[in-house]
């Protein structure tokens, strides 16, 4: 049996708690032994990400829309704020609500953070570096950002994120950590999420064509979810050397054409590779300084990008893993 110090359990909430990465925190801050509240709207999130943890009694799923007003909720000692829309594909499909989730959403977790003296952890990405001019990129970079192109939703949005969470948090007394978090990936990904990794690991498990986007020459650094997860506890429990943006990511950086030959490789798949027209403003390398993670924190990332890879394609290996988001919802109604 496992005995929780009871003076340090926490009452915690995850915004986008149902998503990828937010069930992975949600898994890690259950097992420390807090209460964990994951609010979520079911975007891109599903139920199904967090039934490994029902049976730990202290998983409280609240679905709501972070853009209204947050419902009756105990007080929180920490809010996680992950919810947004993290693929292509996805923020640009009601790029309105992806501006709202990142501006009016935002504006709702500070208030409550506010009002409990809760710490506020919040999910920045490295897409406000934009296409970068500068590379790798570091925290003290202002990036290079189209305000009207088909990603400003998201990038301009965050960028707001940041700066509101920046001035309210000083204004208010607020305690803020702020993460920009490069290329994640790992098991539950949606299958048809858009993003590279999941698109094409599930194109070459049922040996359809790996889709390339333009030549294949521009670079990512891809990050796997548990170093991730380790450097968001890391970074939360920080002083406050640890405020103002910190980048969280893999250096490691790779092709997207390399990366399309090692996952055929690896899964052994048949899958020819075809070429789709580059999205616009689409970035051309994307690498991420983590000097200042490493410094302060102590933290790197551990796990190769093969060993990563080959727990992503296990996971997608069960057909479970492959429900398109649209069927499980048409399953629930
Ligand atoms: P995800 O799409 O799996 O998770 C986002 C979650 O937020 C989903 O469960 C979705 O249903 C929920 N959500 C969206 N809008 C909402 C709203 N209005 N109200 C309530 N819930 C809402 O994506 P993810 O990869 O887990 O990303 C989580 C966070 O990390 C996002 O804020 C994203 O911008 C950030 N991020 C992720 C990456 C990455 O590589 N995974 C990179 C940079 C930043
Ligand atoms: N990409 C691709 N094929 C796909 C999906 C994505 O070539 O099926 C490319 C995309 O154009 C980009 C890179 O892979 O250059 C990473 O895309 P992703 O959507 O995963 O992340 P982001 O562009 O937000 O970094």
């Amino acid at each position: 049996m496992i005995i929780f110090d009871k003076k340090k359990t926490k009452t915690i909430l995850v915004t986008g708690g149902a998503g990828f990465l937010g069930s992975h925190l949600a898994e890690r801050l259950i097992d420390a032994g807090h209460h964990v509240f994951c609010l979520d709207n079911l975007h891109t999130g599903r139920e199904s990400n967090l039934d490994g943890l029902v049976e730990s009694n202290r998983l409280t799923f609240v679905d709501h829309d972070l853009v209204d007003p947050l419902p009756s909720l105990p007080r929180f000692d920490e809010i996680y704020n992950l919810a947004c829309p993290a693929s292509p594909v996805h923020y640009q499909h009601d790029p309105v609500a992806t501006l709202q989730v990142c501006s009016i959403g935002v504006q709702h977790v500070l208030e409550r953070s506010k009002e409990d003296g809760a710490a506020l952890f919040h999910t920045s990405t490295s897409e406000i570096y934009g296409d970068p001019e500068v590379h790798p990129q570091q925290e003290g970079y202002f990036g290079n950002v189209n305000p009207v192109g088909p990603r400003s939703c998201y990038d301009e949005g965050k960028r707001f994120a940041e700066t509101l969470l920046t001035d309210f948090s000083k204004q208010h007394n607020v305690r803020l950590r702020m993460v920009r978090i490069f290329n994640t990936y790992g098991p539950r990904m949606l299958a048809d999420d858009g993003r590279v990794v999941s698109n094409f690991i599930v194109q070459a498990l049922e040996g359809r064509p790996i889709t390339i986007y333009g030549d294949g020459s521009q670079t990512r650094s891809f990050c796997y979810v548990d170093d991730l997860i380790d450097g968001f506890l890391k970074v939360m429990a920080a002083g406050d050397e640890a405020e103002g943006p910190i980048n969280l990511g893999n250096p490691n950086e790779i092709t997207v054409g390399e990366l399309a030959e090692r996952i055929v490789a690896m899964t052994g798949s048949k899958s020819e590779i075809v070429r789709h027209p580059l999205p616009v403003d689409d970035p051309k390398r994307r690498r991420p300084d983590i000097s200042r993670a490493t410094e302060l924190l102590g933290w790197v990332p551990k796990v190769p990008l093969a060993e990563g890879l080959a727990h992503t394609i296990e996971h997608f290996a069960t057909p479970n893993a492959r429900v398109p988001k649209e069927k499980e919802l048409l399953s629930r109604v």
